[in-house]
Parts: structure tokens; C-alpha cells; sequence
């Protein structure tokens, strides 16, 4: 039974070996590598993505999969199965359908993009980027049309990292989210005085801040055995099995919370990756769904958990006994209005909780607008400076600051961003469906107790990997579509209360 389906499973196995090898490669070079190494690394870890396209989108990849798909009939109705048949196709077409010549000149123009934009952004001119930013719109174009979609050009780069979800389902969402959220932060800002977080700022030894984070994610359930956390220039999570999920983060000396809210957002990444039902390791069902669950989950441990006042109420006193000098005076109240200060800033990788995702949309609709051509690549810096006035009240002062901050759009990175917003909203709809399963939870956090939650992620999301569709596993663990209420009832009940505003 299923024998070409067995062979295909152990061929798409043998070419995730070899990304898995290169992911060590990647993690190797971002943690640990010397600068010189640079040039050989890059041509071991190219050799090896390309051994690994190249098995992928063969005939023989491609008879096997049809093979594998007319014996369909053997399998259950909902199996592992016929859900691994249905990713491997979608992977597959995905993978066949953009010319090599297409994919060859984006990786060439993204790589100088990328060097270009560099040295833009150091010197705080956009137009030596801006014919860059036009070549790299006009070769997603030709990737959108490639790939295909049904109605808006978006969807297309979308379905890459977010697969079902469209423009148009976006569009009514992040509508919403403004109306709730532009009001809240004008409400905020004007009682700006009622949160200090200067105290913050104090100097906390690393060596302290890498034992405290350490002791925090042993205690939420991340597995030093199957795991590791390493320092890296910006934060990432890595695997290569289920396990062998690592994590870094990075210390800053004088804001302590840095490093902490690292390891909680990649633990997170992490549990995801660790959590997979281990027969699906190898597999095309192993590991996220979507860039936008995946960032869910992060998301949840770092601001449902970490910056809850549950949790410190059980950490706040051991952190004031590692920083005695520090803290000892201050109360708990004081410190968990601190880390959830809200302030209009420039920089989208700086901003909290709720200015967070008004970087995102602003970001979503210039994507759109440029693509579409409704918006010119020449009159964009002043489009993104006209919308950071209007969602968050402030200019940049020059483009660096601006338009210029990100690196993804140099790099091709368009139709992504969106994934954070979602994973801030879907977020916190397992976390409302996590209360009702466990109405103990938030004793459970106050007591430092994190078993019942990682279990349930684990059970209802985690063991899933990618076997159901995001609008599907959504739909599975909490009865309805991807609905942003609970989102915005979460954003104003949080930072109202700590603001004392009603927006
Ligand atoms: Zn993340």
C-alpha cells in the first residue's frame, strides 16, 4: 500500500536533510563564525540550496508526486497522508512555476539591493535606493503574475508566508485596527506622564541578565537537552529536528528587558518547532504552518505572558533579588507599567504592543500602492511620512528614519510584514480559547506554573505542524475564523487600564 507515496515521503525527507544542513550552516555563521569566513560559508550554504532545489523540482520529484497522488484512494478522508500529498503539490507548484531566469536576476538584484540600500541608509539618501526599489517592485510583479492570483496582485506575495489569506480579507481588518487603535495612542499620548519606564535605563550585569532568562525559559518548559541559546547581532530561532531547536537572543547592559523579551518571543518560535508530532519529523508536515502562526506564538509568550502582570507578580521579586541595587525600591506596579510603556516612535523593530502593528499597516498599504502602481517609487518617502503623521502623530526627520530603516524591501522581502499584525491578533485568540480550557490559567502564571498553557499549545496547535491550512487549524481550535475582537477588546482593556483611558 502506497508505495509510491512511501518513496516520495523518503525523497522529500532526503532534501529537507539537506536544508536542515545548510540551517546549520546559517545558525554557524550568525553565532559563532569569524568575519573572514564569510565567502566560503556563502558558497557552501549556496552549493547546498541548490543540490536541494534541484532534487525538489526534478522529474523525479515530480513523477513521484503524481505517482504518490493516484493512489489517493488508499488513504482516510483527513489522514497524515493525504494532508502531506496536498503540501508537497502546493510546495512543489509553488517551487516550478517561476522561471530559473526569473528567480536567478531577483537573487542578483535583491543580494546589490541590498548593499545598495546599506549604504543608503548610512547616508540618509533615498535616491540612490530608489531605482534599486523600482526594479525589485517590477520583478515581484513578474513573480506574482508567475505564481498567479485571483484578484489583487498582494495576494500572490502573501501566499508565500500566509497561505489563503488575501488583501481583501486584510483590508477590513487592519481598517478596524486603525479606528481602534490611532484614537488609543492619541489618548495615551496625552497622558503620557502616567508611565516612567527611566528606571529601566539602569545598568544590570549581562552575565546576571543571561541567568535570569536562562532560569525563565527552563521554567515555561524550553529543553536544554533539545535546545540551546546562543548570543546573536538580532535574535533569531533555528532548527534542525524537533530535537534541535535554538534559540539566541541579545544583552544589552543598560536595558535589561532587552534580552529577556528576546528569549520569551524565540522560546515561543521555539516550542513550535519542538512540539511537532514526532512522525512528522522529515517530513513535509513538520514545523509552522505560517509565518503569521509562527509569529503567534512568539508573540503570546512574549507580550500575553511576559508582559502580563501575572507573571511578575511570580518573577518581580527574584528579579529584584538578582538586581537588588536596582530595583529593590520599585515597586511591582511601577515595573509592569514600564515594560508596557506606549510611545509614538520612529523605528518599527522599537515600537510596543499597540503602536506596533500601525508600523505594519502603514507598510501593508505602500506594499499595495507601489505594486499596483497607484503609488511612484519617487513620491513614497513623502506617502510614508504623510501616513507615520497621521497613525502616529510624528515625521521622521529624514529618510534613514524612515523609509529607509527596513532592510526586507531591499532584499525582495515584499508581503510579509503583515505576519506580524496577524500573529499579534490570532495571539490572542488561542489565549482567549487557552481561559476557557483552563480557568485556572491565571493563577497558574501568578504561581510560575506554565504546564497547563504549553500543553495546550502543544495539543491544539504545536503536534499539528502543517498538516491543516492557517484559515483551517483557526477555524479548528477556536470555532471561528481569524476575527480581530478579541484583539482590539485586549489592546483597550490592557493599556486602557493602565492609562486610565476609554478610547
Ligand atoms: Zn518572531
Amino acid at each position: 500500500m502506497g508505495k509510491s507515496y512511501d518513496a516520495l515521503k523518503t525523497r522529500l525527507g532526503e532534501i529537507q536533510s539537506i536544508g536542515q544542513a545548510g540551517a546549520v550552516l546559517g545558525w554557524d555563521q550568525r553565532v559563532y563564525m569569524p568575519p573572514k569566513g564569510a565567502e566560503a560559508r556563502a558558497r557552501q550554504s549556496s552549493i547546498l540550496a541548490k543540490l536541494g532545489h534541484e532534487m525538489f523540482v526534478s522529474p523525479v520529484t515530480r513523477d513521484l508526486l503524481a505517482a504518490a497522488e493516484g493512489e489517493k484512494a488508499e488513504f482516510a478522508e483527513d489522514s497524515d497522508e493525504l494532508a502531506m500529498l496536498r503540501v508537497a503539490r502546493r510546495d512543489f507548484d509553488k517551487s516550478t512555476k517561476v522561471p530559473t531566469s526569473l528567480i536567478v536576476e531577483m537573487t542578483e538584484v535583491c543580494t546589490l539591493g541590498e548593499e545598495v540600500w546599506t549604504k543608503a541608509r548610512r547616508d540618509n539618501d533615498y535616491k540612490t535606493f530608489a531605482p534599486w526599489l523600482d526594479r525589485i517592485l517590477g520583478l515581484k510583479r513578474q513573480y506574482a503574475k508567475a505564481i498567479g492570483y485571483q484578484k489583487r496582485m498582494y495576494d500572490a506575495l502573501l501566499d508565500d508566508f500566509e497561505e489563503g489569506m488575501t488583501a481583501d480579507l486584510l483590508d477590513p481588518l487592519f481598517e478596524s485596527l486603525k479606528s481602534v487603535t490611532i484614537p488609543l495612542v492619541a489618548a495615551i499620548v496625552a497622558r503620557a506622564g502616567r508611565v516612567d519606564d527611566d528606571f529601566l535605563g539602569q545598568e544590570c550585569e549581562e552575565r546576571l541578565q543571561e541567568e535570569f532568562g536562562r532560569r525563565v525559559l527552563k521554567e515555561c518548559g524550553y529543553d536544554f537537552a533539545r535546545g540551546r541559546l546562543d548570543r546573536a547581532a538580532h535574535p533569531f530561532c533555528t532548527h534542525f529536528s524537533i530535537n534541535d531547536v535554538r534559540i539566541t537572543t541579545r544583552y544589552n547592559r543598560t536595558w535589561m528587558t532587552e534580552s529577556l523579551f528576546g528569549c520569551l518571543h524565540e522560546m515561543g518560535h521555539a516550542f513550535y518547532e519542538m512540539n511537532g508530532k514526532p512522525e512528522y519529523e522529515g517530513t513535509v508536515l513538520s514545523g509552522g504552518v505560517s509565518l503569521g502562526v509562527h509569529e503567534s506564538q512568539s508573540r503570546l509568550w512574549e507580550n500575553l505572558v511576559g508582559r502580563s502582570r501575572v507573571f511578575w507578580e511570580h518573577y518581580y521579586p527574584e528579579l529584584q533579588k538578582v538586581f537588588a541595587q536596582q530595583f529593590r525600591r520599585i515597586e511591582l506596579e511601577a515595573f509592569y507599567r514600564a515594560i508596557n510603556r506606549v510611545t509614538p516612535s520612529l523605528i518599527r523593530t522599537e515600537a510596543d504592543e499597540v503602536t506596533y502593528n500601525l508600523h505594519i499597516i502603514l507598510r501593508y498599504e505602500m506594499e499595495n500602492e507601489l505594486l499596483e502602481g497607484k503609488l511612484s517609487v519617487a513620491d513614497a518617502p513623502a506617502a510614508w511620512n504623510a501616513k507615520m503623521k497621521g497613525y502616529l502623530g510624528i515625521v521622521p526627520p529624514n529618510d534613514a528614519d524612515g523609509i529607509l530603516q527596513d532592510i526586507h524591501w531591499s532584499g525582495g522581502g515584499i508581503g510579509y510584514f503583515p505576519t506580524y499584525t496577524l500573529g499579534n491578533i490570532l495571539g490572542v485568540q488561542w489565549m482567549e480559547k487557552a481561559r476557557e480550557a483552563l480557568p485556572s490559567l491565571d493563577q497558574e502564571l501568578r504561581a510560575g506554573k506554565f504546564t497547563g498553557l504549553y500543553e495546550w499549545l502543544r495539543k491544539n496547535i504545536h503536534q499539528h505542524g502543517r498538516k491543516y491550512p492557517p484559515g483551517e487549524l483557526v477555524r479548528r481550535v477556536t470555532g471561528r475564523p481569524l476575527t480581530i475582537e478579541p484583539y482590539v477588546n485586549y489592546l483597550r482593556k490592557k493599556f486602557g487600564e493602565i492609562y486610565g483611558v476609554t478610547a
